[in-house]
């Protein structure tokens, strides 16, 4: 019988707070045997519907969300691509959002994660491990959440390390 341990890490996604975990520990394979899940998660704003409308991203961000979409595990290509933007209102005090929203990605420690650790993996490669394995990265997921016009693409970017936005 174990114990279930939570603990909060403050690195950048979930791979990178598993390979913190190797650094702390000093053994991958310890980390491998005793980590079920990691979680990453970010607060976005979330757009204020009032007088947001459906409009086209610009090229640029765009082709930012194809790329991390692809790179994120979530198939572009049949994405519904409906974002919206954000309009001031009064209601929002004219910033065009309104509340906070969660984008999160769940690295689960399957067999191949494991391998990847006692190989003592990079963190890019746990990653790409981890996306192999089904893992919807939190950009992407952030991006399945701005088609809608739960939020917008922009502010995803914003949240995901963009430098263009
Ligand atoms: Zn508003």
């Amino acid at each position: 019988m174990g114990h279930l341990v939570l603990a909060v890490l403050q690195v950048e996604d979930a791979a990178a707070a598993l390979q913190r975990m190797v650094e702390m520990s000093g053994d991958p394979l310890v980390v491998a045997d005793a980590t079920k899940l990691v979680v990453s998660q970010r607060l976005v704003r979330k757009l204020c519907t009032r007088y947001s409308r459906e409009e086209p991203p610009g090229d640029e961000l765009l082709e930012w969300a194809r790329s991390a979409a692809e790179s994120g595990g979530l198939d572009w290509a049949t994405a519904s691509k409906r974002f919206r933007s954000a309009t001031g209102c009064p209601e929002c005090m004219n910033t065009g959002y309104r509340g906070r929203n969660v984008i999160a990605e769940a690295l689960e420690v399957t067999p191949g994660i494991r391998a990847a650790l006692r190989e003592r993996a990079a963190t890019g490669r746990l990653r790409a491990v981890a996306i192999e394995q089904g893992m919807i990265s939190f950009s992407a997921h952030g991006i399945l959440k701005a088609s809608p016009g739960f939020t917008t693409l922009g502010e995803i970017a914003r949240h995901s390390g963009s430098s263009f936005v």
